[in-house]
């Protein structure tokens, strides 16, 4: 049993989510980040250096396993863009139908619309031991943005398999195909294999 786990992150609605897949496996106590850590700058190059930056940061000031996540949104044609800068895109005060509105413009004369969410998270478990894991749905970018459900890009966002976009997805359906979903279940496959549920 691995007796406490931090969520690294200040999103009630992600911890939420988070806490949903792994309360039933091996982790006796989940905990919210400490309030007084500070600001964590994620100054990483690529989803899991961030997300690795994350969970570090929390593990080394309360010695506690942590784990984070970062995720975004990669769009083939424009050489993963937004990617690691999804939720500045534009510049942080740009709402995200002008984001949405930027990127529709940007793909305007490609014939690939091919795109993937992606998460990565990583869980710090002690000073010298680490796992990192990848969750990513494939999918393409629709021509103009549908659905009023979810947040940031899922109007634009169509996943394979699918005929509706994120945003027409209910909160249960999306959280349970969502690329948050795949990497928060490897890492509960993990943890209940290291920790022996
Ligand atoms: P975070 O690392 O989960 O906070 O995600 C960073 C940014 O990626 C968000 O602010 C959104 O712009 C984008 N993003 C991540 N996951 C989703 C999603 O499920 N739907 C829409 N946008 C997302």
């Amino acid at each position: 049993m691995l007796e406490k786990l931090i969520i690294a992150s200040a999103n009630k609605d992600k911890i939420k989510e988070i806490e949903n897949i792994l309360k039933c496996g091996t982790i006796k106590e989940i905990l919210p980040i400490p309030s007084d850590i500070g600001k964590i700058i994620e100054n990483g190059n690529t989803f899991i250096e961030n997300s690795f930056i994350k969970a570090k940061a929390v593990y080394n000031y309360t010695k506690i396993p942590s784990l984070a996540d970062d995720s975004g949104l990669c769009i083939n044609a424009l050489n993963g863009k937004p990617g690691i800068y999804s939720a500045r895109y534009g510049g942080e005060n740009l709402g995200y139908k002008e984001k949405m509105q930027m990127l529709l413009d940007e793909l305007k004369d490609k014939d690939d619309r091919t795109a993937y969410f992606i998460t990565s998270a990583v869980c710090v478990l002690d000073d010298n031991y680490y796992i990192a894991v990848e969750g990513r749905v494939n999918g393409k970018i629709i021509e103009n943005p549908i659905g009023f459900k979810g947040f940031g890009y899922d109007p634009i966002f169509q996943p394979d398999g699918y005929d509706i976009t994120y945003a027409e997805m209910n909160l249960e359906e999306k959280n349970s195909i969502s690329h948050r979903a795949l990497a928060m279940n490897k890492i509960k496959h993990i943890l209940d294999n290291i920790y022996h549920i």
